[in-house]
């Protein structure tokens, strides 16, 4: 092959070779020392490198109890390497050290992350209220299910600077979300957001989580949908909440509440809604059922809440995959009880919003809190999201 017809001299090749050799972005592109390979692979492969250099990237990291999940994404999105790391303690500090080696592991792996100086930034979730301009954790509490059993009290002390901490110890650009925020981000970009650009999220996890989504931005609202209040016609039988309420949704629709009933109705101890599903299916523990079956309830009360005072087209309602499963017992009770969510909406709104259940996949969360990175340090917006629709009538 005739070098000069390619439009660059051998002097320029030998040069640009020499680049390649030296730079990371170029790794799996161009072999260093290869003199066989032709100057237009060298010349598509400098392009691709140059191309590389600009992109931006965000690592997202989602805490729960006892582990740190992290994803690290390109700008459109894309997820290119994900991370676990089981933490010692729950402890803030334990908490911060852990987020900054699950980070520097995901920029490592990825050579033109490691190579993008300036432009990654690391967003943080956890199932707490935030105050995302001040970056602070206003409380963060776990309290175990109030039964025998290992599950620890998690506290934090009030008002963490969570986002100062997690700069320091990382040296990125950094910035912190609720958790049902960041699954109502992941959904904007990959899931709901491609059909409309207005519905809610309900995320069951130890407690219950709300994120509601208006013309394609996410509602900046504590919605403190786990405190609501949906069960006040058996206060008798109701436990107090941790925040002091009683019927509170969390109190029976959360794990917490669901491994509760479990040990009320069937009289067995479980750790963990796994296990608690297990005893469902069993007919000598099928009170089991009852404590999954008063967890559709509740949700279904906390969705007619919302679709009463924000008329979603759309309510995502993530739960663990033994409650989404087809076939499974826990789920059948779970997800007819769910269904008759209209009845709790006024009748005007009946047949306005429909339900999509999605299970808890592993990286969701994590990749949730990586897209509020990109909107948040590099003003980028989901692809393909869907237009925004007409004002409610
Ligand atoms: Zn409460």
């Amino acid at each position: 092959m005739d070098q000069k017809e390619e439009g660059v001299s051998p002097v320029e090749l030998r040069e640009l070779k020499q680049l390649l050799a030296r730079s990371s972005l170029a790794a799996g592109l161009y072999m260093p020392g290869d003199d066989t390979v032709p100057a237009v692979r060298v010349q598509q492969t400098a392009m691709k490198a140059k191309e590389l250099s600009l992109i931006r990237y965000a690592v997202g990291i989602e805490l729960v109890p006892g582990r740190i999940v992290g994803v690290l994404i390109n700008e459109h999105g894309t997820r290119l390497a994900d991370e676990q790391l089981v933490l010692a303690d729950m402890e803030v500090q334990t908490v911060v050290s852990g987020a900054a080696s699950v980070t520097a592991a995901l920029v490592d792996a990825v050579p033109s992350a490691r190579a993008a100086c300036g432009r990654v930034a690391l967003g943080f979730q956890l199932g707490g209220p935030v105050d995302t301009t001040t970056g602070t954790v206003l409380f963060y509490h776990k309290a175990p299910p109030r039964m025998p059993g290992p599950i620890q009290d998690i506290r934090w002390p009030d008002k963490q600077p969570l986002s100062r901490m997690l700069e320091d110890a990382t040296g990125l650009p950094s910035f912190i979300e609720n958790d049902a925020n960041a699954y109502a981000l992941f959904q904007l970009w990959f899931g709901a957001g491609h059909e409309t650009s207005r519905f809610a999220v309900v995320l069951i996890n130890e407690g219950v989580g709300g994120s509601l989504v208006i013309d394609g931005r996410l509602f900046d609202g504590p919605m403190e949908l786990g405190n609501l209040s949906v069960l006040p016609d058996k206060v008798d039988n109701a436990r107090p909440c941790d925040c002091g309420g009683i019927g509170c949704l969390e109190t029976t629709g959360g794990i917490h509440g669901i491994l509760e009933n479990v040990y009320k109705y069937a009289h067995r101890t479980v750790d963990n809604v796994v296990d608690a599903a297990a005893l469902a299916e069993r007919y000598d523990t099928r009170g089991a059922a009852e404590a999954f079956r008063v967890a559709g309830h509740a949700n279904a009360k906390g969705i007619g809440i919302i679709i009463n005072f924000a008329r979603p087209e759309q309510v995502v309602v993530y739960a663990p995959q033994v409650m989404t499963e087809h076939g499974r017992a826990a789920a059948a009770e779970f997800l007819t009880e769910l269904g008759e969510f209209f009845s709790f909406c006024h009748p005007a709104l009946h047949g306005s919003a429909k339900l999509r259940i999605e299970p808890v996949r592993p990286y969701d969360g994590a990749h949730g809190a990586a897209l509020l990175a990109l909107e948040r340090c590099f003003d980028i917006l989901p692809e393909n999201a869907a237009a925004p629709v007409g004002k409610p009538q």
